[in-house]
């Protein structure tokens, strides 16, 4: 998505060879207009696959999967990171691996939000190891729903979680692929057209 693309060219921060910072449009600030037309870039990819839920991980997952849900008519279902009060029994939980924060959190939804009968689009802002995308499929296998697919705002290509996906025969959908973050510079992957 080449808006996507010039905006991370702009305002990225190559924090090192593996980490990038992008907290003026989608991890702290949020660029409302951009978000809308990623959504409707997700919702066009995903258009025929029968979407009945999106899922996605709090909290920089919320704004991509709202706007995409909203452009397929469905709505979203945000997994938590912390108990609450509010969130108590019934749940589906799986433990995920943050690469940012380098702890492990267990993630849970309610029960009441996706059923065997769901057919879920996973929606997240980056795409690393793919420990945030296999634990919202864990969530998903537990309650019966199939997996239709995973939309990434950002793979970063040199890590192994966008292959592992793909292997499982997995539709990943990343906006903008990057190939490397090397001397402090977005490299990003060329798309090869059919
Ligand atoms: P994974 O679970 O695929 O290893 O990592 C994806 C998760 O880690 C995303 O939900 C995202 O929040 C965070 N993450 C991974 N790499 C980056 C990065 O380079 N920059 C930012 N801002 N977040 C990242």
């Amino acid at each position: 998505m080449e808006e996507l693309k010039q905006k991370i060219s702009q305002e990225g921060k190559v924090l090192s060879e593996s980490v990038l910072k992008v907290d003026s449009f989608l991890n702290h600030q949020i660029d409302p207009v951009l978000m809308q037309k990623i959504g409707e870039e997700f919702a066009t990819r995903f258009t025929k696959a029968g979407i009945t839920k999106v899922l996605t991980l709090e909290s920089s997952g919320i704004a991509p999967a709202v706007m995409t849900a909203l452009q397929l008519g469905v709505t979203t279902v945000i997994a938590r990171k912390r108990k609450s009060l509010t969130l108590i029994d019934d749940l589906y939980s799986a433990e995920v691996h943050s690469f940012t924060k380098q702890e492990t959190s267990e993630i849970s939804i309610s029960k009441d939000y996706i059923t065997s009968k769901d057919n879920v689009l996973i929606i997240d802002d980056f795409l690393a190891n793919g420990q945030a995308a296999l634990g919202l499929m864990d969530i998903v296998k537990q309650s019966g729903a199939k997996v239709a697919g995973i939309g990434i705002v950002i793979e970063k290509g040199f890590q192994p979680g966008g292959n592992q996906l793909r292997e499982r025969g997995i539709q990943v959908e990343s906006l903008a692929i990057i190939e490397s973050l090397n001397g402090g510079k977005v490299k990003f992957k060329e798309e090869v057209s059919i």
